[in-house]
């Protein structure tokens, strides 16, 4: 854990020049993942190419962000104009890092997180574009589960060998039931709804698809393996009502009533992660909260 009383400047410099400097490379390998993906190519062998012209990107106009900025988004050899989002993404990446060690400090955790909203950035980009979730992504954030998984049955096993770890492996570490409940919560009534929807959907457009799809049902899953079950349960909170107050714009402006959820989920796990225990431990001390029994 980082005690920001006890950290020189430079260090702390330093340490948030590290972040920055790997949330944003990172970034650039997730346009990759986010461009790649879905069309099944291999995310290592070719290398970056133009869209429009074919060119192979050299290395000097590769760096992320600033070349795009130096290129004023055009190739240099055809001159047709390369997608904001390559950018966007790379900036995206590199704030999301930064906020995450602000707010959760520099711990085995924060780490983890961050490559769930790295996957999360890509799942959410590929949703929007393709209506689909990869498969491989989801498992991505199942694996990021297992370091804590194996901690917290250490911690009910052998606990005099789990208090004995660094600070930084156990600090924010979480209970094993914290998971598994995690996993269930949103995931089971999230099923649920979809198996219902399904014969009242076929009913009235004539089609079958499900009210919450198997993928954003396999999302919040593993992604409430990972993160417990007061955060993801904060996260669909807010998953839903982000959702609902975009799907209404997406209306207005003459948009389908069927729209991809998982960017939404996306959003709403960023923030479930980040403060969705606070938030939860906060709301149940407010329901709870009995002014008489304090005056007596
Ligand atoms: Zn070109």
């Amino acid at each position: 854990m980082l005690h920001n009383e006890f950290m020189e400047l430079p260090f702390y410099l330093m340490f948030y020049l590290i972040v920055f400097f790997y949330g944003i490379c990172i970034g650039s390998f997730l346009n990759v993942v986010i461009f790649r993906l879905p069309k099944n190519e291999s995310l290592i062998k070719r290398s970056s190419h133009c869209m429009t012209c074919g060119t192979k990107i050299r290395a000097r106009d590769n760096i992320p962000v600033l070349s795009w900025m130096l290129l004023k988004g055009k190739c240099r050899s055809c001159g047709e104009p390369i997608s904001k989002r390559y950018p966007i993404v790379e900036s995206l990446n590199c704030i999301i890092y930064l906020i995450t060690v602000t707010v959760l400090d520099f711990s085995l955790q924060s780490i983890l997180y961050c490559f769930f909203f790295s996957a999360l950035l890509c799942i959410a980009f590929i949703d929007w574009d393709t209506m689909e979730m990869d498969l491989r992504l989801l498992l991505f954030i199942a694996v990021l589960a297992v370091p804590d998984l194996v901690l917290s049955v250490l911690a009910l096993t052998v606990p005099e060998l789990f208090q004995n770890l660094p600070h930084f492996v156990t600090d924010q570490s979480l209970s094993l039931s914290s998971h598994l409940i995690g996993l269930l919560c949103i995931a089971l009534p999230f099923f649920l709804i979809g198996e219902i929807s399904i014969p009242i959907i076929e009913k009235k457009f004539g089609e079958r698809f499900r009210a919450i799809e198997l993928g954003d049902t396999v999302l919040m899953a593993c992604g409430g393996l990972l993160i417990g079950w007061k955060a993801v349960l904060v996260s669909a909170f807010f998953g839903i009502i982000i959702a609902g107050v975009c799907g209404m714009i997406l209306k207005k402006r003459g948009g389908e009533s069927k729209f991809a959820f998982g960017p939404y989920l996306a959003m709403g796990l960023f923030l479930g992660t980040l403060y969705g225990n606070q938030l939860f431990d906060w709301y149940i001390a407010w329901v709870t909260y009995d002014p008489y029994t304090m005056l007596a």
